[in-house]
C-alpha cells in the first residue's frame, strides 16, 4: 500500500505558536530554507504520554539554530509547552514529534539577515523506524562513499537540514544495493555513524562507540552510554578504523527514531544479534517507558 503523503494527513500542526489544520500548514516556495538549507529540526518520541528527554531536545533545537547563525524565535519553555499541546490536540500518547525551525521568505539570496526564524511542531504515530523483521535479524549496512565533514567544513554538531543531503544520497545507494542503511566514515576515514543514528560495537564484555567529534552526539547515544555503565559493561569511546570492524561480535544503532536496533552486517562483516545488544535494547525500552533496569550483568 502506498504511503499516504505527509501533506495529505489529518491532524493539527503548530506553526509560529498557532494551531493550524494539518493540510494548511504550508510555506512559500521562496523561503530561504528551501533554497539554501537554512533549517534545523528535532526528532523526539513520546511513550505513554511522556516525551522522552523533551527538554534536551528543545535545548538542542535552540543550539542548532545558534550553530547555523539563525536567531531562535522561541525559548525551551515555549517549545516544551508547544510539544505538549500538539500531543494533546492530536490525542497522541505514543508518538514521534518533529520540532523544526527555518528561515522564511522575507529575503532571498545568500545573505539572510532580514529573514525571520519560523518554527513548527508536528506529531504523528510512528511505531518503528525499521520493520520488525529487520529489527530481529539485524540491519544490513553498506559503507558510503560520502564522508562526515570536518568541523572546519560544516557546523557538524547542529541537527541541520543541509547536513542530511549526503545522508539521503548514501541511504538511497545502500537501499538500491539491497542494504537497509549506510555506514558513514568521517573525513579522516574513521567509522562515524549511520545516516540518522549513532553506532556501537561489542566484543567480549566491552562496548565501544566512535568519539563524536564531527557528528551528532545523539541524545539516545548519551542515554545508552549511561545504561551500559549501569549494566556493568566495560565502555570505551575512541576512534575506530574500518579495518577493525571484523574484530567485533555484535553491533547496534541508537537514535530517537531507530531506538536501539541490532546490526546484522556491515559490508562483508557479520554480527550476531547477541545477549549484549538484547540486554541494552530492553534496558532502553524499559527506561523510555519509565521502568527501572531489572537485569544487571554479572
Ligand atoms: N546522527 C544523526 C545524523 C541523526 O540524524 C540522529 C537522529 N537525530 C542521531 C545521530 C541520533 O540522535 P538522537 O539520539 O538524539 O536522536
Amino acid at each position: 500500500m502506498a504511503l499516504l503523503p505527509f501533506d495529505q494527513r489529518d491532524g493539527t500542526i503548530m506553526i509560529n505558536g498557532k494551531m493550524i489544520d494539518w493540510k494548511d500548514a504550508k510555506v512559500h516556495v521562496l523561503s530561504h530554507a528551501l533554497h539554501y538549507g537554512s533549517a534545523v529540526f528535532e526528532g523526539e518520541r513520546a511513550y505513554n504520554g511522556v516525551i522522552f528527554k523533551g527538554r534536551a531536545h528543545s535545548e538542542r533545537l535552540i543550539k542548532s539554530c545558534e550553530l547555523i547563525d539563525m536567531q531562535p524565535s522561541f525559548t525551551a519553555d515555549e517549545l516544551d509547552a508547544a510539544k505538549e499541546e500538539v500531543m494533546k490536540v492530536n490525542g497522541l500518547t505514543d508518538a514521534y514529534i518533529r520540532a523544526f525551525a527555518w528561515r522564511g521568505s522575507e529575503q532571498m539570496g545568500i545573505s539572510a539577515q532580514d529573514t525571520q526564524t519560523h518554527w513548527g511542531i508536528a506529531a504523528w504515530e510512528w511505531p518503528s523506524y525499521f520493520s520488525e523483521d529487520i529489527r530481529e535479524k539485524g540491519l544490513k549496512l553498506m559503507t558510503s562513499d560520502w564522508k562526515r565533514p570536518s568541523p572546519e567544513c560544516a557546523p557538524v554538531h547542529a541537527k541541520a537540514a543541509g547536513l542530511y543531503m549526503i545522508c539521503t544520497m548514501s541511504k538511497h545507494k545502500a537501499e538500491n544495493a539491497g542494504f537497509d542503511d549506510a555506514l558513514m566514515l568521517d573525513y579522516r576515514g574513521y567509522v562515524a555513524e549511520a545516516t540518522g543514528a549513532n553506532l556501537f560495537f561489542v566484543k567480549n564484555n566491552t562496548v565501544t562507540t566512535p568519539t563524536p567529534d564531527c557528528f551528532l552526539n545523539g541524545i539516545t547515544r548519551q542515554t545508552v552510554i549511561e545504561l551500559i555503565k549501569e549494566l556493568g559493561y566495560e565502555f570505551e569511546e575512541r576512534h575506530i578504523k574500518p579495518e577493525e570492524l571484523g574484530d567485533f561480535e555484535q553491533a547496534f544503532l541508537t537514535g530517537t527514531a531507530a531506538e536501539v536496533t541490532a546490526i546484522g552486517a556491515i559490508d562483508d562483516h557479520r554480527f550476531t544479534v547477541g545477549d549484549t545488544v538484547k540486554t541494552i535494547r530492553s534496558a532502553y525500552e524499559n527506561l523510555v517507558r519509565g521502568q527501572a533496569i531489572d537485569s544487571k550483568v554479572a
